[in-house]
């Protein structure tokens, strides 16, 4: 089978390789719809070729059972690319990455791949694989838990700080929620997608102060919610001096260190903060029935190409002048 692995230095083979045999509770899945995710930009742009296969956002169709895995041939599934051991409180929540035994299962770049029968979201015959990606996976999946545990409702004004993939998946649930929103973002091509997909403005940081500006858009109360989408550190301060007294913020974007003024930006404004990690199986039923019911996500998707052309495809998302690439099959 074909497969894309990560050359170093923002270059990508795709390989010839052998295709891999479910043991007992594990799948074999057809892919046809594979995501590139802003987090593979690290080991993409990094000196390293990478063994395993890349990739983490996949939709297809179970081919193979291993034994004994409750599953059945033709069932098309997202994937959840954590497994767990299955019984501890986190498992049993829906919520292996947080197992002790949590374990990755990269490698949807790939004609075929190998899962855990756990790691196999039901995909509703109604919804195309190349949105499936979508739906069962970080695009709306991680926007969509830490909008549900804010209790984001049409009444909020929410600030989207960072407009990459996490960004304009928060735009396209906020939108359906009926919620006011302002967008931050450098990038043209991602402003100009962000006001597309329903953000009422789309400012650039580095036009004037985006914080005065929000306040101006805000009645100088500033916004309700705001979602920190960005791996840049600069964000959490805009979306931190955003926010207005009981405010409510998401620490989303993956960042190892930011700074932080605990009086004026939390005690003073009574802020409640999160932290949002991935998503789990529930929230990803609750996402199928906002689709049934309009949720809108087919335009996120900006570039489509086959996984011959997965070079092409990674280079335009490094590029920032796309929403959501897809390798589909
Ligand atoms: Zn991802
Ligand atoms: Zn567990």
């Amino acid at each position: 089978m074909q497969a894309v692995f990560y050359a170093g230095h923002s270059h990508i083979d795709v390989r010839e390789v052998p295709t891999p045999e479910p043991k007992p509770g594990e799948v074999l899945l057809r892919i046809r719809a594979s995501a590139v995710c802003g987090s593979e930009l690290h080991d993409y742009r990094g000196p390293h070729a990478s063994q395993g296969i890349a990739g983490h956002e996949g939709a297809g169709e179970i081919v193979a059972l291993g034994a004994s895995c409750g599953l059945a041939v033709g069932q098309r599934v997202a994937v959840q690319v954590f497994s767990g051991c299955g019984s501890c409180e986190y498992c049993v929540a829906g919520d292996p990455e947080h197992c002790a035994q949590s374990r990755f299962h990269g490698g949807t770049h790939a004609e075929y791949m190998v899962v855990p029968a756990s790691c196999c979201l039901p995909l509703p015959d109604d919804v195309p694989f190349d949105q499936g990606v979508l739906l069962g996976g970080d695009t709306i999946g991680t926007p969509y838990h830490a909008l549900a545990r804010l209790h984001v409702s049409s009444a909020d004004t929410v600030g989207v700080f960072g407009c990459g993939p996490v960004g304009l998946g928060s735009i396209a649930v906020l939108r359906f929620l009926g919620a006011r929103i302002l967008a931050v973002e450098s990038l043209p091509y991602r402003r100009e997608l962000a006001q597309r997909l329903g953000a009422s403005v789309a400012l650039d940081p580095a036009d004037g102060d985006p914080v005065k500006r929000i306040r101006e858009l805000t009645g100088g109360r500033g916004v309700s919610v705001a979602l920190d989408c960005s791996g840049s550190p600069a964000t959490t301060t805009l979306a931190l001096e955003s926010v207005g007294i009981h405010g409510r913020m998401a620490f989303i974007g993956e960042k190892p260190e930011a700074t932080v003024r605990p009086s004026p930006q939390f005690i003073r404004k009574e802020l409640t903060a999160i932290g949002s990690w991935y998503f789990t199986a529930a929230d990803y039923f609750h996402i199928l029935e906002l689709y049934r019911r309009g949720l809108q996500v087919a335009d996120l998707a900006t570039h489509r190409f086959p996984l011959a052309q997965a070079d092409e495809a990674f280079a335009t998302f490094a590029s920032g002048q796309s929403g959501k690439v897809l390798l589909v099959q």
